[in-house]
């Protein structure tokens, strides 16, 4: 069975990623003010509530994952201050890029989608692995995934794929900032975690969480037993 992810796991995933948000809000908003302006949490809080207000609309209006992806890149790089804006603004803009007018992706398919978008954060942020940001957990997380044969293990994959990036994001607590506001800190930025890199591990576990749900779903529709 080729296990493919139609428009509304995307839809599903996004209604996720804002619950998500919210409760994690504070937490991150603390990590961000270890380090920086103290305002990561609060920041994808107002993109991910506006983006929640608008969602049907988004939904109903766009044909295909792509456009309905790209809507949502837009609604957050419109609202989103800071540097998480415009960074995950592209990533959802750019994640559509190869998978244009299609209304179901395979998981491989998804694949390309994350890489794509991953790189999108890299040209917008000139970040590498390295530089206490969220490339530090997207990049071995994107990496991982594209060396991964998910062939019949999507699940087991998109699990491990979390865990890399859960694994990266720690990574980030020893390094002295590269890029962005914690910079000046110089090494006293060190022993504290990157917002960011957090934020992105949360983000994939609630696009795990949602891929879980319809993997469920579609088990049941063909009559398979659960796992
Ligand atoms: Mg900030």
């Amino acid at each position: 069975m080729v296990v493919t992810l139609s428009k509304d796991y995307f839809v599903e995933s996004i209604k996720k990623i804002a619950e998500m948000i919210e409760k994690e809000r504070n937490y991150l908003t603390k990590l961000d003010s270890d380090i920086g302006d103290g305002d990561h949490g609060i920041n994808l809080s107002i993109g991910f509530r506006e983006v929640t207000k608008r969602l049907s609309e988004l939904n109903e209006n766009t044909e295909d994952i792509s456009s309905f992806l790209k809507k949502v890149g837009m609604t957050l790089l419109g609202k989103v201050g800071g540097a998480s804006g415009p960074l995950y603004g592209s990533f959802f803009m750019k994640m559509g890029t190869d998978v244009k007018g299609k209304e179901v992706v395979t998981f491989e398919e998804f694949i390309k989608m994350i890489d794509n978008g991953v790189a999108a954060v890299e040209m917008r942020g000139k970040a590498q692995v390295g530089d206490k940001t969220m490339i530090d957990s997207l990049r071995p997380g994107a990496d991982y995934l594209k060396e991964s044969d998910p062939n019949g293990r999507e699940l087991e994959i998109f699990k491990e794929f979390i865990e890399v990036l859960k694994q990266g994001a720690k990574n980030t607590d020893p390094l002295i900032a590269k890029k962005g506001r914690s910079l000046r800190l110089g090494e006293r930025a060190i022993g504290h975690r990157d917002p960011g890199a957090e934020s992105s591990y949360l983000i994939f576990k609630a696009f795990y969480e949602s891929f879980q749900d319809s993997d469920e779903k579609n088990r049941i529709k063909n009559g398979e037993s659960m796992r």
